[in-house]
């Protein structure tokens, strides 16, 4: 048994699990196989997958990097919300360089006066409201399951303290809906994929079978697979081999760490803070039924929007900005005409270059050369 990490990334084990996938694969057939989570696309390109793996597996890239499908509208309303008087807007550093509408962003809002700041932990926001209470502190709560549960300890921990001045700006995404929405749509905008490497972290606290029937109403196999390039490599060749043999399991080769039923504890805190919202906007995917969460009304003088509404205002996408396609899996982002040319990680106009974990970043740091390696 495996125990360190040298030994996911053990180079000869690598090559000789391309080897067994360039093996395995159908002749003429194509395996066009979405990796949902933002990591593993990172993962992807820092291992450099797409250059060993045979060019019958098409590598598609999902919408599981949370900044990337924040949509505008709400990037916008944050930073309405980080110009209000007495208020100290708090989030992850990532989430304060997306661009909103005319590339506006958080950070251009602390420069032109406003009290953002960046904190590594919702913990440091709660700790902040409590030393300062003349001032609201508005949390800009963003992610997928992973990061739910610490947000609702945290609103937790402000109503055992007894706080009256902290908030939080609720974003919070559920994972299998997105998966239904892309397979639920029509085949020019997502239903061509033919099986996916589900998320690690999201499934830690949601287990597998949160994916079961999504599997099998579609008929698409799901591998949860961890972040190292053998996990990501045994992942591959596991749907390879289910859709060889015309079967859509959910499987989970990433068992060290991700159980059937998930963790219960981070669940139960879910349901007992959030409720889910009737619909929310996901950048790239539209409005997906049942996708996000809210919360509760028993903890309402936590909610931002309760207590600061603001008006929903007509956004504007970067003319040129092909984030929406790139976040379906429908465009390689080397083939977006402003990749590397106008847009940079240092001056993104899209959210797919923003985070490490976006497909447009996680390629131009790694995936420029697209040479393959002879098997
Ligand atoms: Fe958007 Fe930039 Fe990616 Fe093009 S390269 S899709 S502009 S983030």
């Amino acid at each position: 048994m495996m125990k360190y990490i040298e030994e996911f990334r053990d180079a000869a084990m690598a090559i000789a699990l391309a080897r067994t996938i360039g093996h395995e694969i159908e002749p003429g057939r194509t395996y066009r196989l979405m990796e949902f989570c933002g990591g593993h696309t990172h993962a992807i390109y820092r291992y450099g997958l797409p250059r060993l793996l045979p060019e019958a597996i098409k590598m598609l890239h999902g919408p599981g990097c949370p900044v990337c499908v924040l949509p505008i509208a709400r990037v916008d309303q944050a930073i309405e919300l980080a110009r209000l008087p007495k208020v100290i807007l708090c989030s992850y550093g990532d989430t304060l360089r997306v661009p909103g509408s005319g590339r506006r962003t958080l950070l251009q809002a602390k420069a032109d006066g406003a009290d953002v700041r960046m904190v590594y932990s919702i913990d440091h926001a709660v700790t902040l409201a409590s030393q300062q209470p003349e001032r609201a502190v508005i949390f800009f709560a963003i992610g997928f399951e992973t990061t739910t549960p610490p947000t609702a300890l945290a609103i937790l921990r402000a109503q055992t303290l007894g706080l009256k001045n902290f908030f939080v700006f609720c974003n919070h995404l559920l994972t299998p809906a997105a998966l239904d929405a892309l397979l639920a749509a029509p085949p020019d905008q997502g239903s061509w994929i033919d099986g996916f490497i589900g998320p690690a972290h999201v499934s830690t606290v949601i287990g597998t079978a949160a994916y079961r029937q999504i599997a099998l109403r579609y008929q698409k196999p799901i591998v949860i697979a961890g972040f190292e390039p053998l996990d990501l490599l045994q992942a591959i060749l596991m749907l390879v081999r289910q859709l060889n043999n015309r079967r859509c399991a959910v499987e989970n080769q990433y068992h060290r760490v991700v159980q059937d039923s998930g963790n219960r504890l981070a669940q139960d805190y879910m349901a007992q803070v959030f409720c889910q919202r009737d619909t929310f906007e996901w950048r790239g995917l539209g409005k997906i039924a049942d996708s996000a969460l809210a919360i509760r009304p028993e903890f309402a003088d936590f909610d931002a929007e309760r207590r600061f509404p603001l008006p929903e205002r007509p956004s504007r996408e970067h003319p040129g900005c092909a984030c929406p396609a790139v976040l379906r899996g429908q465009l390689d982002p080397a083939n977006c005409k402003l990749f590397a040319v106008t847009c940079t990680p240092a001056n993104p106009l899209g959210a797919c270059m923003v985070s490490a974990e976006g497909a447009c970043a996680a390629v131009y740091a790694y995936g420029r050369q697209p040479i393959r390696m002879p098997l």
